[in-house]
């Protein structure tokens, strides 16, 4: 099986590594991809450059095996859709199963996505637990599609929704970006790497 974490990543942070390894391992995954958006179709162009975004992403993972980064969206031109992201990964995989992990608060947005009803022709979708976001009562397109036992994913390639407990780690990028901005330590909130790439270039100031 393959998971897809999709985010901005403006920065990356433990909340984001810690869970996408917890979850690579819960669900044995093959390959677990951290996958950044070129242009949030949600939100305003983040400040920081999708470039430098992928660098923090890159000194975040090294020496850790398990988690990828895949940068599709990066090369695309236009508004990151997940389902077009989603489309061409099933378009190199065949009929692996393939699970897009989100945490709770932006499962609460779904509903808002381009095309968000063909998000699970692609992959199933996993929605973690995150501190200050209790999930919304599934739509009732999700309904018949949930499940109770997530070895019920690994049995076809999507279409399926599950809810996964992980570990509890009250950690936002956006509480991370003001911290520089007020000149508070950011430190144990993300990798030292990252905080040193981020002084360096004077983000977030
Ligand atoms: P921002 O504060 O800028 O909105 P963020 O910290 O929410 O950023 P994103 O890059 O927007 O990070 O999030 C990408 C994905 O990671 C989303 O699915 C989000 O739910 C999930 N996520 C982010 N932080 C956590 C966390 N602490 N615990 C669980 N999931 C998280």
């Amino acid at each position: 099986m393959i998971g897809i974490y999709g985010g901005t990543f403006n920065p990356i942070h433990y909340g984001h590594l810690r869970t996408a390894l917890e979850v690579s391992e819960i669900f044995a995954l093959d390959e677990m991809r951290l996958l950044p958006c070129a242009q949030p179709a949600h939100r305003a162009e983040p400040e920081v450059s999708a470039a430098m975004r992928l660098q923090m992403l890159q000194l975040a993972v090294k020496g850790t095996a398990a988690l990828q980064i895949d940068t599709r969206e990066l090369q695309r031109a236009g508004p990151s859709y997940m389902v077009d992201t989603l489309a061409s990964i099933r378009a190199d995989i065949a009929r692996l199963p393939l699970i897009l992990f989100i945490g709770s608060d932006a499962f609460n947005g779904l509903t808002s996505w381009h095309r968000w009803q063909k998000l699970s022709d692609y992959a199933h979708i996993v929605v973690m637990t995150r501190p200050g976001f209790t999930p919304d009562p599934l739509p009732d397109f999700y309904t018949d599609k949930r499940v109770d036992d997530r070895h019920s994913l690994k049995s076809c390639p999507s279409g399926k929704i599950y809810f996964q407990q992980v570990t509890q780690l009250d950690i936002s990028a956006t509480a991370i970006r003001q911290m520089f901005a007020e000149n508070k330590s950011a430190r144990f909130l993300l990798p030292e790497s990252v905080i040193e790439y981020i002084q360096a270039k004077r983000l977030y100031t």
